[in-house]
């Protein structure tokens, strides 16, 4: 993403010293997980990458991929684009009803440079080679890979890159994934790698709607369909497609992009308040850094739910002040809807056991709830009262 000039000072405040993210649909779509969170909602706006901002810490999750896994990803691309994308033809031919029999491809994630600039050049061939197909140039390639979607989001000009786009005659244009993982039996080996990739291409077919309309052409000419392509089983070969319908990713991606964080309300925040103090870079002794990050969360505010777990780098510091605090959303949302109005587990263990209610607990109807349950349960085991997280 690029940030327009007078906020990208503001910005570097605010994220300082910390880790930045890439500009990926991968990216948009981890965030996309949790847009009621305030800390991920500032970090995704000074492009902080949070998974890596607690590194040095006991708070430090994984969540880089296995050198193994980059390179069998790397491997598994080699192989679509071997002799000429010979295995893809097919597929393309069976699963998207492509009538070509040969793909004239055209790789933008080469020469271009890794930075700010290639994205930039990158993103215009991308829109130049869309309205030649567009126009019905039979000449324009009908595989892009590595393509870059340029949308304009309030002051941001993002720029996301997709994997590949496949174009068939009609025009009618799909997103194709391309992942290493295996499909065993019709199935992927991990769901929920599955239902990452299959958000991501909701993300290129919104985005790629998008830049379909700006050219004055009618967005539905953008299918709803998409095509992963992984390797049948645990070996690398063969190839196989998976057509997936993607209107719920696509209805995703435009209320994800529609809730953007807006750069400017966070203008204001002062380096020392920012990302940067928190990180392993800002300087400061472990505890202090930890010291900083719950200052920041108190200030920008959190929403943990249990997708944290695996969506983001702050999930094990975040779950860890929920503990320490009793909050409720510990346990999920269940919880949170069945104690309306009760601050606290502490809280809620205290109107179990028969503590007056406070006015908003009594009209809420969670102090009666509980009240009910504490009896029926001191009832059924009267010598060991439940046990609360968060309280000792
Ligand atoms: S782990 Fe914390 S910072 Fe990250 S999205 Fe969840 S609540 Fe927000």
């Amino acid at each position: 993403m690029t940030t327009p000039a007078p906020l990208q000072e503001p910005l570097a405040d605010l994220a300082g010293a910390a880790p930045r993210a890439g500009w990926s649909v991968r990216g948009l779509s981890k965030w996309s997980t949790n847009l009621q969170c305030g800390t991920a909602a500032a970090a995704f706006a000074a492009r902080v990458d949070l998974d890596r901002l607690l590194v040095g810490t006991d708070y430090q999750v994984e969540f880089e991929q296995s050198p193994f896994m980059r390179s069998r990803g790397q491997m598994v691309e080699a192989k679509v684009r071997e002799n000429g994308y010979a295995e893809l033809i097919p597929i393309l031919r069976e699963t998207l009803g492509f009538s070509t029999t040969e793909v004239s491809a055209r790789n933008l994630k080469q020469g271009y440079p890794p930075n700010d600039r290639g994205l930039l050049l990158r993103a215009t061939e991308t829109r130049h080679i869309i309205s030649e197909i567009l126009r019905g140039d039979l000449t324009a390639p009908n595989i892009l890979e590595g393509a870059v979607l340029e949308a304009h989001l309030g002051p941001y000009t993002a720029r996301f890159e997709a994997d590949a786009i496949g174009a068939r005659l009609g025009p009618v244009l799909h997103g194709l994934e391309v992942k290493s993982w295996p499909v065993v039996d019709g199935r992927a080996d991990d769901p929920g790698k599955a239902a990452e990739a299959l958000r991501q291409l909701g993300f290129y077919l919104f985005l790629l709607r998008l830049l379909v309309d700006d050219l004055g052409t009618d967005p539905d000419i953008v299918s709803s369909t998409g095509l992963l392509v992984t390797p049948r089983n645990v070996g690398l070969t063969p190839l196989v497609g998976s057509v997936r319908d993607l209107d719920r990713e696509i209805a995703i991606a435009q209320a994800t992009v529609d809730r953007l964080p807006d750069v400017r309300d966070y203008a204001h925040v002062p380096a020392s308040e920012g990302f940067g103090p928190v990180s392993a870079g800002g300087g400061l002794g472990v505890q202090e850094r930890l010291d900083r990050l719950d200052a920041l969360t108190d200030t920008f505010g959190t929403h943990y739910q249990t997708s944290c777990l695996t969506s983001c780098g702050n999930a094990k510091f975040c779950r860890a002040k929920l503990h320490a605090s009793g909050d409720p959303s510990l346990c999920g949302q269940a919880i949170v809807r069945f104690l309306p109005r009760v601050p606290s587990l502490r809280r809620a263990a205290d109107l179990g056991a028969g503590a007056p209610p406070t006015d908003e607990e009594t009209t809420s109807g969670a102090a009666e709830l509980l009240a009910r349950a504490g009896a029926l349960y001191t009832e059924r085991a009267p010598e060991s009262p439940p046990a609360v997280p968060g309280v000792a």
